[in-house]
């Protein structure tokens, strides 16, 4: 994750790895950032009926960014008129090779704009430049490139020869992907011949409301996608409405079951992609700076703000003392601070009220008898940031191994055996990710085919690509997004 190789030896001083930078910002001058944003529906931003705002912030500096509207019943009411005028009279009659076209222009104009983009994202987000710079946004503008290949190929998606698109789908998606996640959910919905309801997490909704003028820019017929900003109730007005069709909702699975308990005994179909806990697991004869990489990027990146974070490091016992040496090593290379800065590797979390949430899980970590440590590690006076912690000496039963910390906080358990390793990557009521990493392809297999979760990677963690599906088992919900698996969730089939 830094420029210092891994591999290079290491110096008697750890604290001689962690060399000066000069600062490289990236400048934020390439964005333009209103004072006050509306909502968008039916092609066009208006302020909330009852005129309702809330502040969105730079969680790097907590200096606020814009005051955006918030809304309310009229408001989604509104939203999902819209939604449904353009799916009867104009998205969903229109051939798919001409919804496409739309699609691959969003696609290209998302690429044409991507600074812009990256740096609206890490400002409004705290997550750094460099990941929303070569992942976030390249990664939403290839979901669109990709499902605009979908759309007029759906009889030969395998959902029989006249799939038929729902209707009007209600979105609701969190903070930690925003533009991500707000491309996983319009582009299948769209190329499957849905329109839509956005709602963006409260704390990030000012690159949604950036596509939201890019759908303007391209042309996308008024109300085939609507984006309403707001807070949990206007999530909830949007799913509970009565003329939606479908729910997709990312986020916590304590509100995925209010969702799925108020969806129950209606016709709406319901998606549903939640948080994890997932192991990572070492074996003793992997590459152990390869597995340390993985290990980093598995629960360091975007700040461990990842529901298929690999939050449980399973190491085999046998190397265990050397994996946790290098891991801490490598930690301290790690640069932490302003997210516009190219070399930074850890942002800033991205509220107040995560932030508590991580202290608070990591207090129990103390208590519960668990050893913390963290690289030398100065936070920024203002902000909200926590530095990379391990935790070592950690049981199945201890808090920081059962919740999902959704923060830069790894808990390391041991194992002996493949058996013993299985039992415990399963022993969670997540099962969204896991992490393998070994030089033996048959024990990939075997463990692959035992792991309860829905993505099992193999020496690689936190590898996306539009092609393939994700999503998961157990409390980690249902459905999947990404690849012909997530047109499925926007098919009458
Ligand atoms: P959250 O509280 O469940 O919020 C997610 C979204 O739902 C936000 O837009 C939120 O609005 C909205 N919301 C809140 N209460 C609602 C309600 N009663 N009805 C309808 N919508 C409601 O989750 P979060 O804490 O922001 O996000 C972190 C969680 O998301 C983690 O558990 C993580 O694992 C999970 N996640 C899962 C995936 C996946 O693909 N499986 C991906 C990313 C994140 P506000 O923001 O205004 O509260
Ligand atoms: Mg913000």
């Amino acid at each position: 994750m830094s420029a210092i190789e891994p591999t290079q030896a290491a110096p008697a001083d750890q604290d001689a790895l962690a060399w000066e930078y000069a600062p490289a910002p990236e400048s934020r001058d390439i964005v333009t950032i209103a004072p006050q944003y509306g909502l968008f529906i039916d092609g066009e931003f208006r302020p909330a009926a009852e005129g309702a705002t809330f502040a969105t912030l730079n969680p790097a500096s907590e200096e606020k960014l814009a005051e955006v509207a918030k809304a309310g019943p009229a408001d989604v009411d509104a939203a999902v008129t819209a939604a449904r005028h353009a799916y009867d009279r104009v998205w969903g009659p229109m051939p798919g090779a001409e919804r496409a076209k739309y699609l691959y222009r969003i696609a290209r104009v998302l690429q044409e704009r991507a600074r812009e983009f990256a740096v609206l994202e890490s400002l409004d987000n705290g997550k750094p430049i460099r990941e929303t710079r070569d992942v976030d946004i390249p990664l939403a503008a290839a979901h669109f490139f990709y499902y605009a290949g979908w759309a007029d190929k759906l009889e030969y998606a395998g959902f029989g020869l006249d799939p038929r698109p729902l209707g009007v789908a209600g979105q609701v998606i969190p903070w930690n992907f925003p533009l991500l996640m707000a491309a996983w959910k319009l582009a299948p919905a769209l190329a499957a011949g849905n329109t839509c309801v956005l709602k963006p997490a409260e704390t990030t909704p000012l690159t949604a409301l950036l596509l939201a003028e890019v759908c303007q820019q391209v042309g996308l017929p008024p109300g085939v996608v609507n984006v309403l900003t707001g807070a949990g109730e206007t999530g909830a007005a949007v799913v509970t409405h009565p003329d939606i069709d479908k729910i997709a909702f990312t986020g916590s699975t304590e509100v995925g079951k209010q969702i799925a308990a108020a969806a129950a005994g209606t016709s709406k179909k319901v998606t549903l992609e939640l948080g994890g806990k997932a192991a990572n697991v070492v074996f003793d004869d992997a590459p152990v700076e390869q597995a340390v990489e993985g290990i980093v990027n598995g629960i360091f990146f975007n700040q461990g703000h990842v529901c298929c974070a690999g939050s449980r490091l399973l190491v085999q016992e046998s190397v265990a003392d050397i994996v946790v040496e290098r891991l801490q090593r490598r930690l301290t290379t790690l640069r932490l601070g302003d997210p516009l800065d190219k070399n930074t590797d850890i942002g800033a979390i991205n509220s107040r009220e995560q932030l508590d949430k991580i202290t608070e899980l990591s207090a129990a970590g103390d208590a519960e008898g668990a050893r913390r440590w963290s690289p030398p590690c100065p936070l920024p006076g203002r902000g909200y940031w926590f530095p990379p912690t391990v935790f070592t000496g950690v049981s199945q039963s201890h808090r920081i191994a059962r919740e999902e910390i959704f923060g830069p906080v790894l808990s390391v358990l041991t194992f002996r055996t493949p058996e013993e390793a299985v039992a415990k990557a399963n022993n969670t009521p997540y099962g969204l990710s896991a992490g393998i990493w070994t030089d033996k392809g048959s024990r990939i297999l075997w463990m692959a085919q035992r792991l309860r979760a829905g993505v099992v990677w193999a020496n690689t963690y936190n590898r996306f690509d539009p092609a393939s599906p994700f999503g998961g088992y157990q409390e980690s919900g249902y459905g999947r997004e990404g690849g012909r698996h997530g047109l499925a969730a926007y098919l009458d089939a």
